[in-house]
């Protein structure tokens, strides 16, 4: 099976950038925003948002886009990066 890695969106069900970096908006059940490589409780078990479409849901969410540079091919990549950038910024 050849992985053909997606430059075009976002993998569902992945979430690696609702954990690794930190938010510094509220977020309903996170009032101070979270840290950096902590779970955001809006974040369901499938990994995926819970708020989705609310206006509850962080302005910076939204702006999150898919950025293969970051995301990389599978979720743990995203994580490192992520947490990696995070660390230096
Ligand atoms: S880290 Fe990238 S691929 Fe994963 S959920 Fe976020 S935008 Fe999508
Ligand atoms: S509010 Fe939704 S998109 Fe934003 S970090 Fe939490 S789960 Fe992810």
């Amino acid at each position: 099976m050849t992985a053909v890695p997606s430059t075009a969106g976002c993998r569902p069900g992945c979430g690696a950038c609702c954990i690794a970096p930190s938010i510094s908006s509220p977020i309903p059940g996170m009032p101070h925003g979270k840290p950096a490589g902590v779970r955001c409780v809006q974040l369901d078990a499938d990994n995926l948002c819970r708020l989705f479409g609310d206006p509850r849901r962080p302005a910076v969410c939204e702006r999150f886009a898919f950025d293969v540079e970051l995301c990389g091919e599978h979720r743990d990549q995203a994580l490192m990066r992520i947490g990696e950038l995070e660390a230096i910024t």
